[in-house]
């Protein structure tokens, strides 16, 4: 049985969905003004992480995943950029994000993670998010004031149960709304913005006016996924107010519970820090490829931790993560490249099942993926210590067949054919490198080496003779 920890119960809990059913899952996407960050990228790696296992055991899941393209941050960066001094048009405003939604689509095909199924935009959504306001005002939960529209807290004993707030302590450091509105209590917050002159706005019963942030989520989650979904998951700074105010919003108005798990993500630290700009430690998946690392690393950097543990990133475990990678990349290609006696001793096959036991125990157990690549590496070092001979060629295919399957979840590996495939020019390379040093010309040997590393491959000189693959 699957568990996960949830945040809500404040414990484990056992994902008792019918084998084989549709999984709603939410993830709260990114806000569009800037390259997301290295600190993002952990949170989305670890959504990827959890979907790739929900389908691997059999689950369809339906992923819902909103872009924040219209709050305080994306219009002051677009009114920056188009140095709109009097108005900013929507449309001035979605060629801005559109930029860093296009750019945010490429990182995320950068580090292998799957496209939500459903990306809805907030700022092709407002309707749903007026109506839903309207039910709250309805039910009690929402006023009117100054051109705005406010949550009342008051009304929703449960507030704070998520975040186990008590609310008449200060919060600190929490996310909230700094726009100054009257308000009635200090803890009720805004779901609509009465529009400052110079945004972009829409009309609505209250007058023009844009959504907050918080009922954007409440409502593009039920547009797509219904009242009560499975599974909505975010960074842990979410947990405060922004979940909490989904919940009480999304209740408010439907009376229904909102979401079955809920499941966040510790934050990122560089160098043992917060990430900031000022301190110079805060990097962007792009700041990363320029200094060399293969993406695949750095998403194998982003999931090795558990991902309710600190993770440090540092360029020094980066380097750790490479050499980790390689070792698993190497075995994988060796066992599929080998051929394999005609009859193995048969060990190969019951480590394979060992070790898919493991895996898939781990990864059921709130996705413990230390525990899940131990098990791996554990089974490489076994079949490294068994003679080939004993290994039969099924067992090779097995072998092949199972990291396959692997790292649908995981989705590290890279692909097998491109280990496979050496162009024929590297081919006459390293043919002709093997002539020189048959000919002693080991200045020219070491020329052609350098020429075929440039192409991006490696030779390496091994007992068997020399082989030949693509570098990482
Ligand atoms: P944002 O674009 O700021 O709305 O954030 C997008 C996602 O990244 C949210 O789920 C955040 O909780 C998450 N996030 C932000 N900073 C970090 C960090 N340093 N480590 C992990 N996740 C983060
Ligand atoms: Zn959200």
């Amino acid at each position: 049985m699957i568990k996960f920890f949830d945040t809500f119960s404040g414990k484990l809990k056992d994902f008792d969905l019918p084998q084989g059913s549709e999984v709603k899952l939410y993830t709260c996407g990114p806000t569009v003004y800037d390259y997301a960050h290295i600190g993002n990228f952990r949170t989305f790696v670890f959504e990827d992480l959890l979907r790739r296992f929900l389908e691997y055991k059999g689950y369809k899941v339906k992923h819902v995943m909103n872009v924040t393209d219209v709050d305080d941050k994306t219009i002051a960066g677009a009114a920056r950029d188009v140095g709109a001094i009097h108005e900013l048009p929507l449309h001035r405003l979605q060629g801005f994000t559109e930029r860093y939604i296009q750019a945010f689509h490429e990182d995320l095909k950068t580090l292998n993670i799957l496209p939500p199924t459903k990306e809805p935009r907030a700022t092709q959504e407002i309707q749903v998010m007026i109506q839903l306001i309207e039910q709250l005002i309805k039910n009690g939960k929402a006023y009117m004031s100054d051109g705005s529209v406010y949550y009342r807290v008051a009304s929703f004993p449960n507030y704070g149960k998520l975040s186990k707030k008590d609310l008449k302590q200060n919060i600190k450091g929490a996310r909230v709304d700094v726009d100054e509105y009257e308000k009635e209590e200090g803890a009720d917050f805004v779901l609509w913005k009465k529009s400052k002159e110079n945004e972009p706005s829409w009309d609505s019963p209250w007058g023009k006016g844009r959504p907050g942030w918080h009922i954007e989520c409440s409502a593009m989650s039920m547009k797509y996924l219904g009242e009560t979904f499975d599974i909505h998951a975010g960074g842990e700074d979410l947990i405060f107010p922004h979940h909490e105010n989904e919940i009480a919003q999304s209740e408010g108005a439907t009376g229904k519970p909102f979401v079955k798990y809920w499941l966040h993500a510790k934050h990122l630290l560089v160098n043992g820090e917060k990430m900031s700009k000022s301190k110079g430690n805060f990097y962007t998946l792009r700041d990363l490829i320029e200094k060399g690392y293969d993406p695949l690393i750095i998403r194998y950097r982003l999931i090795s931790a558990h991902y309710r543990s600190p993770l440090d990133f540092t360029l020094e475990s980066l380097n750790a993560s490479r050499e980790a990678l390689k070792r698993i990349r190497d075995f994988w290609f060796e066992r599929t490249a080998s051929k394999g006696s005609e009859k193995g001793s048969g060990k190969v096959s019951q480590l394979l099942k060992d070790m898919q036991a493991q895996f898939e125990q781990a990864m059921e157990n709130d996705l413990n993926i230390p525990q899940a690549i131990g098990a791996i590496f554990v089974f490489i070092k076994e079949v490294n210590s068994i003679s080939k001979e004993q290994i039969s060629s099924k067992e090779n295919q097995e072998i092949g067949q199972f990291f396959k399957t692997v790292d649908s979840v995981l989705g590290v590996f890279g692909n097998i054919s491109s280990h496979e495939k050496i162009p024929s020019k590297v081919k006459q390379l390293v043919a002709d490198r093997e002539e020189a040093r048959k000919s002693k010309d080991f200045k020219k040997a070491d020329e052609l080496r350098k020429r075929v590393e440039e192409i991006g491959f490696v030779i390496e000189d091994t007992a068997q003779g020399v082989q030949v693959k693509k570098s990482i």
